[in-house]
């Protein structure tokens, strides 16, 4: 037999099938070690084959076999070729998103602990040893038990003893990291409502891959999941859940747990490596049946898949931001056609681009136009922080969110303020020269955080010490302008001094479980206040918060980006969704210098339709997405000169495509990115607006074909980040 290999290599040029002769024990999709050049690599087993072009006698034999298993199954083979055309992407490069990281680079292996087992129960040692007989007795009450944990006890002579003379004798067991032991499963399950019955009979009825469930905050979208997921696996197949970033709700998991116990699966990068390791294992192995994870679970080695749920499908964390970039939901739209199976994506704020697929016909859309219970959504009172300025009142929060804050507390409900920006102040800057603290490897500006008593850059992460003066004039009046979450959490504690507070965002949340830590606490009313950033406003039910407090409703909307209003819509939505889901009424106070501002007004009257309305005329008067494609092709590189030439290389070759279909394009020009560097990496791109999906081959062709010595060209479509 021959083998058909595509070698773990990440290049252009070594992106292609090499030939070898196959061993025993080689399947398709098996990893394998093959010679290549004078080294050894790892490859990967697209497919076996009787014949070779080639002289067999000439073809070089696979070394040896990786996994017992293999580590691929059809369907991820198929869907490789498929991401590898779509994204111009080297096989090997998407092959990999395929296997846990650690995995590859064979820094995690199985875990197998041994365990004493009870042999001959009629053996008895001799009376003098009075170590073997302890332990001896032990092992008749307790049976098998841990090698380590026996020698502890007993003395690693005497259990080494009883094994020698037959006694007991070790076995070795392979041991599963199970993530999230703390997690115990709760939450019962609910008999269907009317409308949630309805949603999973007309889910069952359609006969359109892509189902969009439209379901306000509170509706029991997540209800409906379970019981699909439960449906499927009752014929025996599998499915994926994914949900947006690591922040999983605690509600969530449990109720995972509960329904399905050790038959889910949970993946995401928060996980230690012997933990992600055996959870896809478990997966590959069809001993686990659920893949639960963020973007990246949509590549779980799941065979036969009967549903796969996207919820909150809204969320910008579904584009990867390394290559290849793909969409979640459009990898979910293969797997689905492949399996034949639906993708049922949910959310109370689609993204413009999906709903309108869903009213065109292209996707079955099923609403859910009230929470459980009938329960009205929270009122949302606007806070005009521009009188409040006039009041005199300078600090982040307007006379009617204290009020509120205050009742709240004193009536022990729990409160959600929310602040899409940490640290303490976004930026340091000297009031007699203009002076802006900036970071030495970014081109912005950096930001102050007060417990650490440093400045931080956002972006490459570096810290750098704060400032006594400044260094251009030597002045002493330094000035923090915009507030962020560590302000905010200073603030509340001089107001409510015995408030407990809780933080939440990316200075709080690292290390293991770190999301799920704090948000424990706050379930568990450990605090009665949650500050956090955009990871508080996702999904979370949590039954006592009856206040929310958007502070700054108006930062996403500065953003020069066509999607700003569409992101506030869904942020201040999604946030506002966190109140008074349980018997009590909520309440949300949102705070705006813009309280005129049409986004809002949808938003306080969750307006979605008439919010979509508006939108769709605007992206379409004004030809942006979904009514034209972005395409911004990346250059960047260490040095200036080298990120110039080829940008200068990748524009001409792209000009070509422009001139030749002029009519196709809206928008077609080079230009520094908004963010000049990153990270010390200069950056430059060519951006375009494009009417015509047909050119995107092209253009990536073109694009990734230019020689660009020393700099990285990369192309995103539609980006969820402009800068
Ligand atoms: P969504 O995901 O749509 O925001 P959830 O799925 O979190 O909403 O459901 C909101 C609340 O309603 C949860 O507390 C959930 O336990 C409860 N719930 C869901 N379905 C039912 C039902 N059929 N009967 C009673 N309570 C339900
Ligand atoms: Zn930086």
């Amino acid at each position: 037999m021959t083998a058909e290999v595509i070698v773990d290599i990440a290049h252009g040029e070594v992106d292609r099938i090499f030939e070898y002769r196959a061993i025993d024990g080689v399947c398709e999709g098996s990893r394998v070690k093959v010679p290549f050049g004078n080294r050894v690599v790892d490859g990967f087993v697209m497919r076996l084959k009787r014949n070779s072009d080639f002289d067999a006698a000439k073809l070089k034999s696979i070394l040896s076999v990786v996994d017992e298993v293999p580590a691929l199954c059809a369907e991820c083979l198929s869907l490789a070729e498929q991401i590898s055309v779509r994204y111009r992407c080297p096989k090997a490069l998407v092959l990999r998103l395929f296997l846990p990281g650690e995995m590859r680079k064979g820094a995690v292996r199985e875990l197998y602990k041994t365990y004493v087992l009870l042999k001959d129960g009629a053996f008895e040692p001799a009376a003098r040893a009075k170590a073997q007989a302890a332990a001896l007795a032990f092992l008749r009450e307790n049976g098998k038990y841990g090698y380590t944990e026996l020698c502890g006890r007993f003395g690693r002579s005497a259990v080494g003893a009883l094994v020698e003379k037959g006694a007991a004798e070790l076995t070795k067991e392979r041991v599963i990291r199970s993530p999230y032991v703390a997690v115990s499963g709760a939450g019962a399950e609910h008999t269907l409502t009317a409308g949630q019955k309805s949603a999973v009979e007309s889910i069952g009825r359609s006969d359109k891959t892509v189902q969009l469930l439209h379901g306000v905050t509170g509706s029991g979208k997540t209800e409906i999941y379970l019981t699909l997921i439960a449906d499927q696996l009752q014929k025996g197949k599998s499915a994926i859940f994914l949900v947006p970033e690591i922040s999983l709700t605690p509600q969530m998991l449990s109720q995972l747990r509960a329904r399905f116990g050790p038959q889910a699966a949970i993946l995401h990068s928060g996980l230690s490596a012997g933990e992600r390791f055996d959870e896809w294992w478990r997966l590959r192995t069809g001993e686990a049946k659920i893949a639960v994870g963020a973007r990246s679970a949509v590549f779980a080695p799941v065979e036969n898949i009967g549903v796969i749920i996207l919820d909150e499908e809204h969320d910008g964390s579904y584009f990867s931001e390394s290559n290849p970039r793909y969409s979640t939901l459009e990898i979910a739209k293969m797997r689905a056609e492949y399996n034949g199976c639906k993708l049922v994506a949910g959310s109370a704020t689609p993204s413009v681009e999906t709903y309108l697929k869903a009213t065109q016909g292209e996707y079955n859309l099923i609403r859910l136009p009230e929470r459980i219970n009938r329960k009205p959504m929270p009122e949302i009172a606007i806070a005009d922080m521009r009188r409040e300025v006039r009041r005199g009142n300078n600090s982040a929060f307007s006379a009617a969110l204290r009020e509120e804050l205050a009742e709240c507390l004193e009536q022990k409900k729990q409160a959600i303020l929310f602040l899409n920006r940490r640290g303490y102040a976004q930026s340091v800057v000297c009031r007699e020269c203009g002076y802006v603290a900036k970071c030495e490897a970014c081109d912005v500006s950096l930001t102050y955080h007060s417990e650490e008593n440093c400045l931080k850059c956002h972006y490459c992460g570096a810290q750098y010490r704060m400032l006594s003066a400044c260094p251009e004039c030597g002045g002493v009046h330094l000035s923090y302008t915009g507030t962020g979450t560590q302000k905010i959490v200073g603030e509340l504690k001089k107001m409510f001094p015995s408030a407990r507070i809780l933080r939440m965002d990316n200075d709080t949340t690292s290390g293991k479980e770190g999301h799920y830590k704090i948000l424990k606490q706050f379930a568990d009313r450990k605090a009665d206040i949650l500050v956090g950033t955009q990871m508080i406003a996702k999904g979370h039910d949590f039954p006592a918060v009856t206040l929310v407090g958007i502070l700054d409703a108006d930062m996403s909307l500065h953003f020069s980006d066509y999607r700003s209003g569409e992101r506030t819509f869904q942020l201040i939505t999604q946030v506002a969704g966190r109140s008074g889901r349980a018997e009590e009424q909520g309440k949300v106070v949102l705070q705006t210098y813009d309280p005129e501002n049409y986004i809002l007004r949808f938003a306080i009257r969750y307006d979605y339709e008439g919010f979509f309305r508006h939108e769709i005329s605007l992206r379409k008067s004004t030809a942006f997405p979904p009514f034209a494609k972005i395409v911004r092709v990346m250059v960047t590189a260490s040095e200036d000169a080298d990120a110039l030439e080829a940008l200068r290389a990748v524009y001409f070759a792209l000009k070509e495509i422009y001139e030749a279909h002029r009519e196709d394009f809206l928008f077609f020009n080079k230009m520094k990115s908004p963010i000049k560097k990153i990270q010390n990496k200069f950056r430059y791109q060519v951006l375009m607006r494009v009417k015509n999906d047909a050119l995107l081959p092209e253009i990536y062709e073109k694009a990734l074909a230019c020689p660009v010595r020393g700099a990285l060209v990369y192309i995103e479509e539609n980006p969820a980040n402009l800068s």
